[in-house]
């Protein structure tokens, strides 16, 4: 397989390819849904959905592959949706700033074979190691956008369901580092939790307002595989009223929250992303009305009403 490879994430406006550098991400945490995406799956040595965040297997020889691949790959090839724009997101099934690149540093390498190709990069991390590249993003500041995941403001809370990644706090503060750097920023109030209402996206909005973030999205938490019983089992001693709510989070609860969430009608997110992934089982549990507007977050290939 290709380092760059082409990706659905078109569907959620993120871009129209992939490089992962990694495949685990040291962060583990609880919601993750990586882990129990095909990806994944298929080149985890048979790790199980519980052990992810302990497992890490960098790409084998993906530098000089890059290398090879960049040779044809050039960015007229790269723009082949309207809502990807070509972008080249890094990561989606990892977290390309794990803590192991701070040695292996197979991130940065390739992020300079890119940028001097002459691509787009969408990077997306929970980790302050990003600022350690900050000076070759600087170098091609027009190809780059720089922006992590602020489900929440609470540290604590994200000790319990993000173990190792860094804090809400520090991710904020690299994207005010960012901004410093002339570097243009995006926010994913992403995975958004059903225990929080729209008190919580105001808030989130609230201090991330003075970076004036290019996109805002937001997406509600996914149930997938495992993700909901291992984030359940982590609340349960310290924040038992969100175990209770996290019960029977089923796909029909998935698809009404989403519904809920859109209706919120909060005007600084500009992008809600009602998980457009292969199936979309989501539809059988809404009224024809609802599947309509929730329909209207979709790219037009995807909408069926
Ligand atoms: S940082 Fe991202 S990829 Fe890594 S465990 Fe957390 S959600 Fe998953």
């Amino acid at each position: 397989m290709t380092p760059i490879n082409k990706s659905a994430l078109w569907k959620k406006r993120l871009g129209d390819w992939v490089l992962n550098p990694y495949v685990g991400c040291e962060h583990g945490c609880k919601h993750c849904y990586c882990p129990a995406m095909p990806g994944v799956k298929f080149s985890n040595h048979g790790r199980t959905q519980e052990e992810w965040g302990a497992y890490l297997y960098p790409k084998d020889n993906l530098v000089a592959s890059l290398r090879e691949q960049l040779r044809n790959f050039t960015p007229d090839k790269a723009n082949v949706t309207r809502w990807g724009d070509g972008w080249l997101l890094m990561s989606f099934l990892t977290d390309c700033y794990t803590p192991a690149e701070a040695k292996l540093g197979l991130t940065r390498e390739c992020l300079k074979l890119i940028l001097e190709a002459g691509h787009k990069v969408r990077l997306q991390t929970r980790s302050p190691l990003i600022e350690r590249d900050f000076d070759i993003l600087r170098a091609h500041r027009d190809q780059v956008l720089v922006g992590t995941s602020l489900p929440y403001l609470s540290d604590k809370l994200a000790r319990v369901l993000e173990p190792r990644a860094p804090s809400p706090k520090r991710r904020l503060r690299m994207l005010e580092k960012a901004v410093d750097e002339g570097l243009e920023v995006y926010v994913a109030i992403a995975p958004f939790m059903p225990f929080h209402d729209r008190k919580e996206v105001d808030k989130v909005h609230e201090v991330i307002r003075p970076l004036q973030p290019r996109e805002v999205f937001c997406e509600v938490l996914n149930p997938k595989g495992k993700n909901i019983e291992m984030m359940r089992s982590a609340l349960k001693a310290t924040y038992p009223a969100h175990y209770v709510r996290l019960n029977n989070y089923t796909l029909e609860y998935w698809a009404k929250f989403t519904f809920k969430v859109l209706n919120y009608g909060v005007k600084e997110v500009n992008r809600f992303i009602p998980w457009p992934d292969t199936q979309q089982l989501w539809r059988k549990h809404l009224q024809a009305a609802q599947v309509k507007f929730l329909e209207s977050y979709l790219p037009e290939e995807l909408r069926t009403v």
